[in-house]
């Protein structure tokens, strides 16, 4: 690990860690506070003309400020979606789609470079796991969007690139850092976390207590094709997920929601269906309470590496319908910047194989 990598990262700390680096320095308390919002609006040290130059210079010396760069940036004529391929410190790119709604901008935001959890229809898996990304650079995504689009962000799905439990501490630091009011003063009722199912730290999770949206990527509601698509399935098998999935709702309240992709032939049968909603009906509503469940179904993004293809229109419908006729609510995935490629993990591979 180099240098740099060493350095204590600004962008990651909490008030009171920037507080104690700046101390540190012998700098008094102040000029941390001063700081913390200059950082989470992307102002490096380097140009806050209220530190003393010397101050600048120690800072250069003992610390790390870096933003993801701008390296493509691609804008759907459809929808206005803007998907962002950014470089990191070291080289490494991730990707990030804005996301425009009546309601506020969404960000989704990359949580690793690459991926191994393997998933058999996923673009961001098929190179493996490179690195985790740090708190500050899940926090700098957002400023460095937000700078570019000039306009706020109002909400986080975590849903690029990588699996966010796989990378627990880095994420949990960025949760809680995120909704600082003197940062970027999103609340976590304002994001959402997708996994495929690390029932672990779906657990540990669950013991913050924080008010966030979980989304599992469920894909099938037999263990045999789930273990066929997902890999981590061997490892946390459904009923074993959806004990986690349980035990989440009883600490934090919130409603659990389901993704579901729809695959030609593998799990988008009418009799699929009726399955995927006797499971979640037997596991979750069974007892005493009654836990509030919604399906996103999403028609897989082919990607040409899987060799999967998307669901008919009419089998998406048909799935859909039959959901709610037992009682199991269900969306069909509106599809945004699909002009631009904007799943995540296909801009980044396309960047990858040309360099290759
Ligand atoms: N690792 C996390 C978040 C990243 S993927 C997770 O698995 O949830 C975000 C969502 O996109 C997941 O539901 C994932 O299963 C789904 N996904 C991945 N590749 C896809 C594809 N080619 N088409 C449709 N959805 C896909």
């Amino acid at each position: 690990m180099s240098e740099l990598q060493q350095k204590p990262e600004l962008l990651g700390m909490f008030p009171d860690e920037l507080r104690d680096y700046m101390l540190s320095l012998g700098e008094p308390k102040y000029r941390a506070a001063q700081m913390f919002p200059q950082l989470h609006r992307g102002i490096s040290p380097q140009d806050m003309t209220s530190l003393p130059k010397a101050t600048r210079a120690r800072i250069a010396e003992t610390a790390q400020y870096h933003l993801p760069e701008v390296r493509r940036k691609l804008v759907s004529a459809l929808d206005g979606t803007v998907k962002y391929l950014f470089s990191l410190s070291d080289g490494n790119c991730v990707e990030s789609v804005i996301m425009r709604y009546k309601h506020g901008i969404s960000i989704c935001i990359s949580s690793q470079v690459g991926c191994r959890m393997g998933c058999k229809f996923c673009a961001s898996t098929i190179g493996g796991r490179v690195r985790n990304l740090t708190a500050g650079e899940l926090i700098g995504q957002i400023i460095a969007a937000q700078n570019d689009l000039g306009e706020r962000i109002s909400n986080i799905v975590m849903m690029g690139i990588g699996e966010p439990l796989d990378n627990y501490d880095n994420v949990l630091r960025f949760l809680k850092l995120v909704g600082h009011e003197e940062g970027l003063n999103i609340g976590y009722r304002h994001i959402s976390l997708s996994t495929c199912g690390l029932a672990d730290g779906i657990d540990r999770l669950a013991e913050e207590a924080l008010p966030i949206t979980l989304s599992i990527s469920l894909h099938a509601a037999d263990d045999e094709t789930r273990s066929q698509i997902m890999p981590v399935n061997n490892k946390y098998p459904i009923e074993r997920l959806l004990d986690s999935c349980r035990r989440y709702f009883r600490k934090t309240g919130r409603r659990i929601s389901f993704e579901y992709t729809l695959i030609a032939g593998k799990n988008d049968s009418p009799q699929a269906a009726v399955k995927l909603a006797a499971l979640l009906n037997g596991s979750l509503r069974s007892r005493q309470e009654t836990m509030p469940i919604h399906v996103n179904l999403i028609p897989v993004n082919p990607v040409e590496e899987t060799g999967f293809a998307k669901s008919s229109h009419r089998a998406v419908l048909t799935f859909a319908e039959v959901l709610e006729k037992h009682g199991v609510r269900a969306t069909v995935r509106r599809t945004l910047g699909a002009d631009i490629n904007a799943s995540c993990g296909q801009l980044r591979r396309a960047e990858e194989q040309q360099s290759e």
